[in-house]
């Protein structure tokens, strides 16, 4: 998808006007208006780009494509991919940890705001950018969602290589939980028993990862991605809220772009990142949206399980821009760090949050 001009509809021209007159620069650049005359209005918006915590590099590098004039999409895609790259992230691509059998499966999606359309695969193994994957079922077929053996058919038919992506770090952690996984299977459990699970591979089971990044580009246009390795040691074959458009990333060029990490499952039944879109479509600034959407997971997910000390056991973060360049991100959890780059620098930010840690 190049770069493209976004079309100027009555709507933008009015929203542009009360911004001149406003003075506001917010998401738009206004030339100095000469004293009587109109403000002259270019088309050309401030870049912005957010992500989640492990989204510094990414938020760096989406920028740098966007204020060279780049597509916001081509912009996340690039960023994503330093993560899929990085052998230490171990929620995403190459190093990302690997199912309950040792198998890494890595989900991703992405959806382009000024054509409305989208891609995603879902467990696709041996391939190490399933952004990119993602990004050509969008350009390439009249698809959006292909997943395990035909979505590597598809990558192979592209170009892809196959690869290994078990890193040693991701197998030796794979190795720990295996071991300690059960008093009752074959394998010797090395140390107390799983209820005391060292805090090394706790960080790994709770916390996930997962890299969503959105970019709001100087033609105004919005574009997402979302790449993961999904849950650690997860059942093979068990896709989560990443690769599904709606779930765990939307876009709308009218509205907002938004992703979330955390438990896909919590997302999947809710259909979390598009209603944090419409909250946003509503009139809620982006914060207020994720914190709406934290509410009404929260409120979805009463089972037992789910619960501890009288809080949420589980996370889930959602990151939202609008189409003035707001930004904005929610947790159910205190704690949350995300990141973002309005052409000053790459930032972490703190979350907003519904309830604090135990
Ligand atoms: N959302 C991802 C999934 O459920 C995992 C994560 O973000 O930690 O697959």
């Amino acid at each position: 998808m190049g770069t493209s001009i976004r079309k100027w509809r009555r709507r933008d021209f009015l929203r542009t006007g009360v911004q001149a007159v406003a003075g506001s620069v917010i998401g738009l650049k206004v030339s100095t208006p000469v004293l009587g005359a109109p403000a002259i209005i270019t088309n050309s918006f401030t870049p912005v780009a957010i992500s989640s915590r492990n989204g510094m590099a990414a938020t760096a590098k989406a920028i740098e494509i966007v204020e060279n004039g780049g597509d916001c999409l081509d912009a996340a895609v690039a960023g994503v991919k330093i993560q899929e790259d990085d052998p230490e992230d171990t929620s995403v691509g190459y190093g990302g940890l690997p199912n309950e059998r040792g198998v890494v499966q890595l989900d991703a999606s992405v959806m382009h705001g000024e054509t409305h359309r989208a891609g995603a695969v879902g467990a696709l193994e041996n391939i190490r950018y399933p952004s990119e994957v993602a990004k050509l079922v969008m350009e390439r077929t009249n698809r959006v969602l292909l997943v395990g053996k035909g979505a590597l058919e598809f990558a192979r038919m592209y170009g892809f290589k196959e690869e290994n992506l078990l890193t040693e770090r991701a197998r030796e952690l794979w190795q720990y939980w295996i071991e300690n996984r059960s008093k009752f299977d074959d394998y010797m459990t090395p140390k107390e028993d799983i209820e005391n699970i060292p805090p090394q591979l706790r960080h790994y089971i709770e916390n996930g990862g997962t890299i969503n990044l959105n970019v709001l580009d100087t033609h105004g246009n919005l574009g997402g991605c979302t790449t993961t390795s999904g849950l650690s040691f997860k059942i093979p074959g068990r896709v989560g809220d990443s690769p599904i458009i709606g779930a765990g990333l939307y876009v709308d060029n009218e509205f907002g772009a938004a992703g979330s990490t955390g438990r896909g499952e919590a997302n999947l039944q809710t259909c979390a990142s598009f209603l944090v879109v419409e909250e946003m479509g509503r009139g809620k600034s982006p914060t207020d949206a994720c914190i709406e959407v934290c509410r009404r997971v929260v409120e979805r997910s009463k089972v037992e399980y789910l619960w501890r000390n009288d809080i949420p056991a589980f996370n889930v973060n959602f990151y939202a821009i609008n189409t003035k360049g707001d930004f904005g991100c929610a947790s159910i959890l205190s704690g949350t760090e995300f990141t973002v780059n309005d052409g000053n620098g790459s930032r972490y930010v703190d979350a907003a949050y519904l309830y604090e840690r135990k």
